[in-house]
């Protein structure tokens, strides 16, 4: 049984930037001034996009008692909220209509405040960072230890589902480390409620106090690392931020979780150092099992340590998150593509397809990587293939486990690409006499031979029955299936204003049944507006017409209003 390692798909939202701290390496904290409270509509945004990306975690992080720094509360005001907490609560209660859990941290707080907000989030935290009084804590009331570690008990106290760690090379030394760890563990035996701890590298950032300080050394995290595992009681797990540390080398001392990776935000305290893609997670956990976790990790749930207005959302994430199921990536896909990756799956007749966000074109001369695209392409394939198969064409699609990500039927690849044209355009103006636009007299199959190093030269029915590669009748058949998806999705798409000019399909074979494999998507399709004759596909990319994601995120948007926010 491979070991696993868990993650929360969150996103981050940093209420305000404005905190009573000055801690010496900080530079998530700024004065009061535009931009200081992110508004509501910019959280219910973000909130509204993370639901979107399948995230399950609202996380809100935002500086201790801004209330206390001159200028501040006619800027929270604006926004209608007289204290942070009294937002942050508002805020929460947006997150789980929406669907996604909170977990707050607000810095220090007292049991009343904790036990109030509690009503609306399904864990919190606070970083323990560390119990050595030092010099980067200079002018901080609440970096002071035993005030952070009294807020740590409150929690558990009030049976609140907990986060907490240490903050490596701010000054603290190997015995500080031991001593806070043990700590921690004290309080878990006592209130069992720790469900994580970080273990979370300082890095040194340009304009602050400490930008000279050298920061922690891999050797000094990993060390860390297996002190926990040593130190900690087994029922916590211990957490590296994988944008932070060398994950790849601190893994193996013994992580067990990734903590919160978000496909939507960025790290607001560490800027600089984005989030791992969902696909390039994947690839750091090779030889683990990667699980989705909630912010509220199962045993709590078990125990019911949650208010009972989170209970619909929770049950709906935790069915959602199974759905999703677990993980077990090889060190190498099967089958590597321009912009797929295929995975082999525990099942033997499954097969996990990542759409990645690479996009190529001109036989991969141009490449480029956009930010959403293998989402954006999984959702329209996700959703073509269901109605496809609705109206009685056998697909390969089985469930989606991310949103970037297809739980497919395992089929015997046809090496073929059918064509299908319904107005002439691209290639087929090059190599013929037609012009570009031109509204074919009734649909034209073709089919190329699926070759790179060949080029994908056009095959005809001779060859293909020559080659061994259909008989007779399974090349009807594909034909048919061909021009059968043609009429589905030029109606489709005709009510949605957009001309379905041509398509490109891929088949397979399973059990001697021909399948619809590979994808429907804006990246095997030439789409037009109806109204301004605009390209809304890959030729956006093509021949630099614009920005290829807003066209992708157009189409998904007529067909699938919700699917974009
Ligand atoms: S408490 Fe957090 S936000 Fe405030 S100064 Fe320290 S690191 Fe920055």
């Amino acid at each position: 049984m491979l070991p696993v390692i868990t993650y929360s798909r969150n996103v981050f939202l940093p209420l305000t930037f404005v905190c009573r701290n000055t801690c010496g390496y900080c530079i998530f904290r700024r004065p009061p001034g535009e931009g200081c409270v992110m508004s509501p509509d910019e959280v219910k945004r973000i909130l509204r996009r993370g639901a979107e990306a399948g995230c399950t975690e609202a996380l809100f992080t935002f500086g201790e008692h801004p209330e206390e720094v001159n200028g501040f509360l006619p800027w929270l005001e604006k926004s209608g909220y007289t204290s942070i907490l009294e937002y942050c609560y508002a805020m929460a209660e947006e997150a789980i209509k929406i669907g996604l859990l909170p977990h707050t941290n607000a810095g220090i707080m007292t049991a009343e405040e904790m036990k109030h907000l509690s009503e609306v989030n399904a864990s919190m935290g606070l970083m323990l960072e560390t119990t050595a009084v030092i010099p980067a804590h200079r002018n901080c009331p609440g970096k002071e230890p035993a005030r952070r570690i009294a807020m740590i008990e409150d929690a558990g106290r009030l049976k609140i589902p907990f986060t907490t760690g240490l903050l490596l090379g701010i000054g603290e030394t190997r015995s500080d480390r031991r001593e806070s760890l043990e700590i921690i563990a004290d309080l878990h035996r006592r209130y069992d409620h720790i469900q994580e701890v970080i273990i979370q590298n300082f890095c040194p950032k340009p304009g602050t106090e400490m930008n000279a300080f050298p920061g922690a050394t891999l050797q000094d995290i990993q060390e860390t690392v297996r002190m926990a595992k040593e130190i900690l009681p087994p029922d916590i797990a211990i957490q590296i931020p994988p944008n932070l540390a060398d994950a790849e080398k601190v893994i193996p001392c013994g992580i067990t979780d990734l903590g919160g990776i978000s496909p939507v935000t960025i790290d607001y305290v560490n800027p600089e150092h984005p989030w791992p893609a969902l696909e390039e997670l994947r690839t750091l956990t090779k030889g683990y099992m990667l699980k989705e976790r909630l912010c509220i990790y199962p045993k709590y749930i078990n125990r019911g340590w949650f208010h009972p207005r989170l209970r619909d959302c929770i049950k709906n994430l935790e069915h959602a998150v199974h759905m999703r199921g677990t993980f077990v990536i090889p060190a190498k896909p099967l089958y590597e593509g321009k912009a797929k990756s295929v995975y082999s799956s525990e099942n033997p007749d499954e097969l996990i397809v990542v759409f990645r966000n690479d996009m190529t074109a001109f036989n991969g001369v141009k490449h480029d990587r956009f930010t959403d695209k293998g989402r954006l392409n999984a959702t329209a394939s996700e959703f073509f293939m269901k109605m496809l198969e609705a109206e009685g064409i056998p697909t390969h699609f089985v469930r989606m486990s991310a949103p970037d990500t297809m739980v497919v039927r395992r089929l015997e690849m046809i090496p073929l690409e059918v064509i299908v044209r319904n107005i002439a355009a691209g290639s087929m103006t090059k190599k013929y006499p037609i012009d570009e636009g031109t509204v074919l007299e009734r649909p034209v199959v073709t089919i190329d031979y699926k070759d790179d190093e060949r080029g994908d030269p056009m095959i005809n029915d001779d060859l293909i029955q020559v080659l061994h590669i259909l008989n007779a009748e399974e090349l009807i058949k594909v034909k048919e299936m061909a021009l059968e998806v043609n009429r589905i999705l030029s109606r489709f798409f005709d009510d949605c204003g957009i001309k379905l000019v041509d398509f490109k399909l891929e088949f397979g074979k399973s059990a001697g049944t021909i399948y619809l494999g590979d994808e429907v998507s804006m990246d095997s399709m030439r789409l037009w507006d109806k109204v301004t004759g605009e390209s809304l596909d890959k030729d956006v990319y093509r021949f630099d017409k614009g920005d290829v994601i807003t066209a992708y995120r157009e189409v998904l948007k007529r067909i699938i209003p919700d699917a974009v926010a």
